[in-house]
């Protein structure tokens, strides 16, 4: 099935509001005419004013996380709610970094998982191995056990919502991305684990990112790959300049 490509921006802890609409207004021009959808997971502070600069754009502002519940006394978290009110329109969940540092398990990503959907926030769901998982052969094991409990309980018209990004831990901010047969096998692993969950029809609407050091170079090697539906950027996504050189290179030709 023939998706349209995803890039999505992961702007982790940088980033002030101010900051936030230069990069938009400078970016807006230099990715006219590009075919992919264009999402940008800004800090929570910027969530506002960047959805004002992206209003009427093809850009989609979101977060980078929330909690699961729907509010009450947690200091310090955000709910989706907030999130919404803010003009956010997806979130990334289950990223590498909150699961390492900040101790998220697969059962906290499943519950706010559910919670986005239930309060109509799109959930990027971010899975991938650890190099230690990687070498001891477990890499089918992990993304199984990362997909199971996270489309655990959730309706197939809701996970056809969801949006899917593999990241290979080892490969994020290394400088250096996973070959694109590596990317190929694991979304093939993962196309076909949900299949198994969710049927096919449903797995079908499912695109697949792929995150882990992309740039302007790579990017286009990686997009060849029939099972890659675009990607999720970090580093290479805080200069307008480099994220339009990914943006442009992500084009799928056509079935
Ligand atoms: C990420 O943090 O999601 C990511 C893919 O980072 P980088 O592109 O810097 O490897």
């Amino acid at each position: 099935m023939q998706r349209n490509p995803y890039v999505i921006g992961n702007w982790k802890m940088y980033k002030t509001s101010r900051e936030a609409v230069d990069f938009i207004e400078t970016v807006l021009p230099l990715i006219e005419g590009c075919q992919a959808n264009l999402l940008l997971a800004v800090p929570y502070t910027s969530i506002s004013s960047a959805a004002l600069a992206a209003k009427n754009t093809r850009i989609l502002i979101g977060a980078q996380n929330m909690h699961n519940a729907r509010e009450g006394a947690f200091t310090g978290e955000i709910a989706s709610l907030m999130l919404k009110e803010a003009g956010a329109n997806f979130v990334l969940l289950g990223h590498s970094e909150r699961r390492t540092l900040f101790g998220e398990t697969d059962e906290t990503v499943r519950k706010k998982v559910a919670r986005a959907l239930a309060d109509d926030l799109i959930p990027v769901l971010c899975l991938g191995e650890t190099l230690e998982e990687r070498e001891s052969g477990k890499i089918e094991k992990v993304l199984k056990r990362q997909l199971a409990s996270a489309f655990h309980g959730i309706g197939k018209e809701d996970a056809g919502k969801i949006l899917l990004a593999y990241e290979p831990v080892w490969a994020i901010g290394a400088g250096k991305s996973a070959t694109p047969e590596i990317v190929q096998d694991a979304h093939a692993a993962i196309r076909a684990e949900l299949v198994h969950l969710l049927g096919k029809q449903t797995a079908g609407l499912i695109p697949i990112l792929y995150g882990g050091s992309v740039n302007p170079g790579n990017a286009p090697h990686l997009m060849a790959k029939g099972d890659i539906d675009g990607f999720l950027v970090g580093g290479a996504s805080l200069d307008p300049r480099v994220f339009a050189g990914i943006v442009k290179h992500s084009t799928k030709k056509k079935a």
